[in-house]
């Protein structure tokens, strides 16, 4: 079944963007489950991969574990699959880690157009204090939830599976997914560089607005 009364009768696609730490899965999660919607995070869907030992996961592993970003190709390839699938082409998507690049967004209207999203979230939290949520939290493998070491316990509250740290919440491996942030992503997030095609979201116009200037 569908969220609440308010979702409209068609697909809802919404991408949510921050910087690593910014709670881009913890909120993409609420927003997915209140519009009734599938969440899909690249992250996810990449360490997925990994864990599977699949093609692209063998070949993302070392980027992902070093805090760059994996190839557009290979991102592309496990995004464009999920997408594809039932549930997405008839309720939409909380897209959560993607577009991380110019690049990716233009690939990105490419792959909904003639649609395009919906809506673009920007979870705004300073460096400081996402790189300290970062080295405080537990994540669970199973169902992608995280919370902070100091208060809970060792296990999932809503699965129960046993708690772990990521393998890229390494204090220098922090620094170079917040270094990737400010130079690739931030470009896409500031207004000041449109898309080859002016594609509308991306370019000056639609997050100044959805910011209320
Ligand atoms: P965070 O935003 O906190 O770094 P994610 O789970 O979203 O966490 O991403 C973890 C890692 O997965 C990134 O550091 C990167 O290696 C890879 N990744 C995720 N999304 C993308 C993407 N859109 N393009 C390239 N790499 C990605
Ligand atoms: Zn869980």
């Amino acid at each position: 079944m569908r969220g609440g009364d308010m979702v409209a009768n068609r697909p809802v696609r919404v991408a949510v963007l921050g910087r690593p730490g910014s709670g881009k899965g913890t909120q993409s999660g609420r927003l997915a489950r209140v519009l009734g919607v599938p969440h899909v995070s690249t992250g996810e869907l990449l360490r997925a991969e990994i864990e599977r030992g699949s093609p692209v996961g063998r070949r993302a592993q070392e980027f992902v574990e070093a805090g760059q970003l994996v190839p557009d190709e290979m991102v592309l390839e496990s995004l464009a699959e999920r997408l594809d699938d039932a549930d997405i082409e008839r309720d939409g998507f909380v897209l959560d880690g993607f577009p991380r690049t110019i690049d990716q967004a233009v690939a990105l209207d490419a792959l909904l157009a003639p649609a395009g999203l919906d809506a673009v979230v920007e979870l705004m939290v300073p460096e400081r204090e996402a790189a300290e949520r970062l080295g405080a939290r537990l994540v669970c493998p199973e169902c992608g939830r995280s919370v902070s070491r100091d208060q809970r316990s060792a296990l999932c509250d809503h699965c129960g599976t046993v708690l772990a740290r990521r393998a890229d919440d390494d204090v220098d491996v922090i620094r170079s997914r917040f270094d990737v942030f400010e130079n690739e992503t931030r470009p896409l997030l500031n207004g000041s560089i449109s898309t080859a095609d002016s594609s509308p979201w991306t370019a000056t116009e639609p997050f100044p607005k959805s910011r209320g200037a």
